[in-house]
């Protein structure tokens, strides 16, 4: 996430006449998602009333699960406020620099951050792709056994302290989007490769990087599990993965939050929205039976990256559309705009209104 993102009633909705189209519609949409996540962030956010005040909001808008980070206490203090209002709480799991390493690791040892090649650094300290942010990192090197150890670990910690109804998995991927450099890194990636010969050199480092990514969630998922058996695993699929961005169906993931639409300008085409909408729902249990295809729609209220209402009402009913049964947002506070927050309310099924204008 960035920074601080059915067809039988699609078919009713196509084939009927032009008398009941309206009612058919609205019945459509009524039918669209289950799962309607909101990543909260919550920094700014500290006393119970602005637990109470977030969790009214979110519930009116229509969604039924609030992603929380922030401090320990407010998310406790949120917990019982969410579950009054028929809310789940899913609990931030992160050790990308900014929000878990090295506050809750003050001593991992530099060689346990990912590193490259001193040319490719360069180019990865300036943006030049404006879909890709430049990210200062320390991201963790997760293909290293400890740091899998680490994770499995927080995500215990985060079970037992929070008691929450999910976990919210974020920054598990290369901060130059393909694969780490480090000495333990290459080592494991040419023993990979040896032992596949038949991959060219391309195949084996993308092969080698999905494999350690999905390694990592599954290790995190074993541990979440056996500290809770009901607790609900989501995530983020980001950092992107270059050489398959739709890759969140490989992990041990109940909810892949998978980027549909990004939180940048130039907004994608809505042909690729609809695109990684549909291959995100065709391709859902190709690996895990369990998982949910999730659409993902970044937002943010910086200029020039501030979506349109109708922008937004295209996104959300695109990747309706594509029949995914789970959608997440993300953003710093978009949802309290009135015009967005009414988009979001008629599309999710909320009862949120916007104040009369004036
Ligand atoms: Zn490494």
């Amino acid at each position: 996430m960035w920074p601080r993102v059915l067809m039988v009633g699609l078919v009713a909705w196509f084939a009927c006449g032009c008398a009941g189209q309206n009612s058919a519609a609205s019945a459509a949409r009524a039918r669209g998602f289950d799962k309607k996540i909101i990543w909260v962030w919550g920094p700014t956010r500290k006393t119970p009333a602005d637990a109470v005040r977030e969790t009214d909001l979110c519930r009116s808008l229509g969604y039924n699960v609030m992603v929380i980070d922030g401090p320990p206490q407010y998310i406790k203090d949120i917990l019982p406020i969410a579950h009054e209002r028929k809310m789940q709480v899913w609990v931030l799991v992160s050790w990308y620099g900014e929000w878990g390493f090295p506050k809750l690791v003050p001593n991992v040892p530099k060689d346990m951050v990912q590193q490259f090649p001193p040319d490719e650094l360069a180019g990865l300290a300036k943006q030049t792709n404006p879909d890709k942010p430049v990210h200062p990192g320390p991201f963790l090197c997760f293909d290293r056994p400890e740091v899998r150890k680490y994770a499995a670990e927080l995500a215990i910690a985060t079970v037992q302290t929070y008691h929450p109804d999910g976990l919210a998995v974020d920054w598990v991927g290369y901060r130059n989007y393909r694969a780490c450099h480090c000495a333990y890194s290459n080592q494991q990636r040419a023993r990979y490769a040896s032992e596949h010969p038949d991959l060219s050199p391309e195949q084996a480092q993308r092969d080698y990087s999905l494999t350690s990514m999905a390694a990592v969630y599954e290790v995190v998922r074993q541990a979440a599990k056996a500290a809770d058996p009901n607790i609900t695993i989501g995530c983020h699929v980001y950092p992107q993965f270059d050489p398959e961005p739709l890759c969140g169906n490989r992990f041990a993931v109940d909810y892949p939050a998978q980027t549909t639409a990004w939180f940048f300008q130039p907004f994608w085409p809505m042909e690729k929205v609809a695109e990684n909408a549909r291959t995100t729902k065709a391709t859902e249990h190709k690996y895990h039976d369990y998982v949910t295809g999730t659409g993902f729609i970044g937002m943010t209220m910086e200029k020039p990256n501030i979506k349109s209402p109708e922008r937004l009402r295209q996104e959300i009913r695109t990747i309706k559309a594509a029949g995914l049964k789970a959608i997440c947002f993300a953003g710093d506070g978009f949802y309290a705009d009135p015009a967005l927050a009414q988009v979001i309310s008629e599309e999710i099924g909320g009862t949120y209104r916007a104040p009369a204008a004036k």
